[in-house]
């Protein structure tokens, strides 16, 4: 192990993985480290990415950012949840929204009281008891004073990587512009010493941060970390993307629509829309791909159709000797969920609880590898639950998708729902009970059974149990404003 300090971090790579790094680390570690960020203007970023999650706005509390300067810097819009069309079934839809449905008690979930209520023809659809999905469905959306809506954001990446650069250089930051041809690694103990330009100039550093993307420079090409590959679970390889003029007022949710082999996105900003097709070029050509994007868009394209190629899977160490992967250098999961830049700023977060000021020790290493497995594991599930519990029989790769041999975790996590409504979040796990439960019954996997604990309320006590809940929900939403008057007023007052 290299127990020297660690004063001099060097972020290879300025894409969004590479600014979120160099803005955390300089804001809150700043005064005790050197910070330099190298990045190629001619290899340039990723460019996609652009619809989050709610714990983003941990990250932002913690570094102090005003929401209202972020999204006029970043064109961003208020995202309530992810709309999916045709995955279950065709024309079949639902939403996984970042609200709560319903309420809970100690022993079960409120899934449990609506499949009785459901059985006694007393309860409406399960969604219609979160505010969050009816916001989202009426295209609704406010801060209220009292029962705040859990949400996230859709930015444009481009501009949020130039947002954090500056708060990057206001707290120290420095940035070199140029491409890496070399990686210098110490004959002895294998670590990174330092980095060689194209220039010839040379960067060293005590801690690097691979943010170099799908190419990972450092983890993979220089120190061969490995990688697990999750393409037979995740089968996806290949997206399109392109931006498109809006074409009206931007809905306060992402919307993934199911196409015969893959599906596409539809992120609105406040000006205009990100759209793509990811999809598994073993069952449709990159032309035909292309061409189903171009005919599914809701505007005019404002840039060329992208391709880019990618293998799902997770690099074997996220920290190996003294680098650190973050971002797309360290895996890729598909974008589905959003939860590519939600791993970034956990990386970040992780890396920071765990730093290794005083040099670098192996528990720090294993113990921030072991973490962010476990995490990534329970993600990669999740994902594979949209695919796998499908109805669909309608094209090859549905099909593949519904017989796919799934994870055990997974498996026991559908069968124990199923049988008897139980869902159970797993330690840290990012999607709790309530995002499983969403997707569950939105893939239409219903449970057959209903804790007994329900059969304690009178059929009357559960019929008002329901309908004041769902009164509260419409209530809230009734009080919205439209989520396009919302981000004019909001955004303006800023
Ligand atoms: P990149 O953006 O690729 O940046 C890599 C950086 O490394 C660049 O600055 C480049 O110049 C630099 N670099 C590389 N090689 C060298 C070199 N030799 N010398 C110098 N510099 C070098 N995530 C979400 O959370 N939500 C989404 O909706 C979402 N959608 C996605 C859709 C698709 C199709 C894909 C592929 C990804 C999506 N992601 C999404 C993931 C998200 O795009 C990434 O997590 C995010 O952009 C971070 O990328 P990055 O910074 O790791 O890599």
């Amino acid at each position: 192990m290299n127990v020297n300090a660690v004063k001099k971090v060097v972020i290879a790579g300025g894409g969004t993985a590479g600014w979120m790094a160099a803005a955390s680390l300089a804001k809150l570690l700043g005064k005790t480290l050197d910070i330099t960020l190298i990045e190629s203007d001619q290899i340039g970023t990723v460019g996609v990415g652009e619809a989050t999650i709610p714990t983003l706005l941990t990250l932002h509390r913690l570094l102090h950012i005003n929401e209202q300067e972020f999204m006029a810097a970043t064109n961003a819009t208020f995202k309530l949840g992810i709309g999916f069309e045709n995955w279950a079934n065709k024309e079949d839809s639902y939403i996984h929204s970042f609200g709560y449905t319903g309420k809970d008690c100690w022993a079960a979930g409120f899934q449990h009281f609506w499949v009785k209520g459901k059985q006694m023809g007393i309860a409406s659809e399960f969604g219609d008891y979160c505010p969050e999905l009816i916001a989202a469905k009426q295209n609704k959306f406010a801060h209220l004073n009292k029962q705040s809506l859990n949400y996230a954001y859709h930015l444009d990446a481009s501009l949020y990587a130039k947002f954090l650069q500056t708060m990057a250089f206001e707290h120290g930051a420095k940035r070199i512009e140029g491409k890496i041809s070399r990686v210098n690694l110490n004959e002895v103990t294998g670590y990174i010493d330092s980095l060689t330009l194209d220039s010839g100039n040379t960067i060293a550093g005590d801690l690097f941060i691979d943010c170099t993307g799908f190419r990972a420079l450092l983890i993979e090409q220089a120190l061969h970390t490995g990688f697990d590959d999750w393409s037979h679970w995740l089968p996806a390889n290949s997206a399109i993307a392109v931006q498109t003029t809006k074409a009206d007022a931007p809905k306060p949710y992402t919307r993934a629509i199911a196409h015969d082999a893959g599906w596409q996105w539809q992120i609105p900003l406040q000006t205009r829309m990100g759209n793509g097709i990811v999809y598994c070029d073993r069952f449709v050509s990159d032309t035909e791909a292309k061409r189903t994007l171009l005919e599914n868009l809701p505007g005019d394209p404002i840039t060329d159709p992208r391709v880019i190629k990618f293998t799902t899977g997770q690099r074997r160490k996220h920290w190996n000797k003294n680098c650190v992967a973050i971002g797309l250098s360290s895996g890729f999961i598909e974008p589905l969920e959003s939860t590519s830049i939600h791993l970034i700023q956990r990386g970040i977060v992780r890396l920071m609880q765990l730093f290794p000021q005083a040099g670098i020790q192996q528990t720090d290493v294993d113990e921030f590898n072991r973490q962010t497995q476990e995490e990534v594991d329970n993600i990669r599930d999740f994902i594979i639950l949209h695919y796998n519990a499908t109805e669909r029989t309608d094209s090859a790769f549905w099909r593949h998708c519904k017989n796919l041999e799934i994870p055990d975790t997974l498996r026991h996590r559908m069968e124990l729902f199923r049988e008897t409504g139980r869902v159970f979040k797993s330690g840290n796990e990012l999607f709790g009970e309530n995002s499983w439960t969403q997707v569950m019954m939105g893939q239409g996997i219903l449970p057959k059974a209903y804790h007994p604990i329900v059969d304690v309320m009178s059929n009357d006590e559960l019929s008002q149990f329901l309908n004041q809940i769902k009164y509260n929900v419409d209530r809230t939403v009734q009080q919205l404003p439209s989520h396009q008057d919302f981000l004019e007023h909001y955004c303006k007052t800023h």
